[in-house]
């Protein structure tokens, strides 16, 4: 992979041109971001973490005919993706309400929502990712109707495949934010499944399993993430 180019980089992730022209390389970073930006660490394996997270989820989600954008894995914090023209907006589904909900409703953290509900956020950190709805995507034209429509398909389609996965591990997923974009005339889910971007509770105890660690800053971050990880079943790479 000698003709590697950095495209782009964000908070957590790197893009890199590769030889192929319909192909990028993520690389997974340890570089973990909270309230838009605001706050960012390093947290060691956890770029490798995310990698292999996200590798078992896209698999998983394309073996149940969720297409997306992932090719294989190319390094232990790298994977090969297809090169998408990204929909610049946030789909979030909940299960439970935590988060902005309880914040933006007032509504009590753990409430079962039935059914799930789905949101549509901006991504543009210096606005903080405000809300935004149907209306307001085709006005700006940021999609079409057809994208928004599927859209919010596939991501309820994400929630029958993942809601089951993580209940037979003893765990619940109470809410994940997905992108995505197109691909020679395809929506195709982009960008990542990791504990980076849902909440993830075990379902005994409740305990906190995902990036709420970090942002409300009770440590054990990476460890919980692999405390997940290994309780769906992902090879991890032993600590050298
Ligand atoms: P952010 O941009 O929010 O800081 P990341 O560090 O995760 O986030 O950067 C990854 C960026 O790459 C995001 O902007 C995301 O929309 C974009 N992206 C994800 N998957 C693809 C893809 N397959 N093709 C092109 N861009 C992608
Ligand atoms: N999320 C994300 N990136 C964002 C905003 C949210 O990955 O820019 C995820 C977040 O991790 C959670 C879900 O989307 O799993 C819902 O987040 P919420 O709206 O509750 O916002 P938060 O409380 O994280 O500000």
């Amino acid at each position: 992979m000698g003709s590697q180019q950095l495209l782009y980089t964000g908070k957590a992730k790197s893009l890199f041109t590769t030889e192929n022209p319909d192909q990028l390389l993520c690389q997974f970073r340890n570089d973990t971001s909270a309230f838009d930006g605001q706050r960012i660490e390093k947290l060691d394996r956890k770029g490798m973490v995310n990698n292999y997270f996200n590798a078992f989820i896209m698999e998983k989600l394309a073996t149940h005919g969720i297409a997306n954008h992932f090719v294989k894995l190319q390094s232990d914090d790298s994977s090969i993706v297809k090169k998408l023209r990204m929909i610049p907006v946030e789909c979030v589904v909940r299960n439970i309400a935590a988060g902005s909900l309880c914040r933006r409703l007032g509504v009590e953290a753990g409430l079962e929502l039935n059914p799930p509900t789905f949101e549509f956020f901006l991504k543009n950190d210096e606005l903080h990712d405000p809300m935004v709805n149907d209306s307001l995507i085709l006005t700006f034209k940021w999609a079409t109707q057809e994208d928004i429509d599927q859209m919010k398909a596939k991501a309820f389609a994400v929630n029958e495949v993942l809601k089951k996965l993580f209940q037979e591990a003893g765990l619940i997923l109470v809410d994940y934010k997905l992108e995505f974009g197109h691909f020679n005339g395809q929506l195709l889910l982009g960008d990542e499944f990791s504990p980076d971007g849902c909440r993830i509770w075990d379902a005994a105890t409740k305990k906190v399993l995902d990036k709420d660690r970090f942002r409300k800053e009770m440590g054990d971050v990476v460890e919980a993430y692999e405390e997940v990880a290994q309780r769906l079943g992902i090879k991890l790479p032993e600590v050298a």
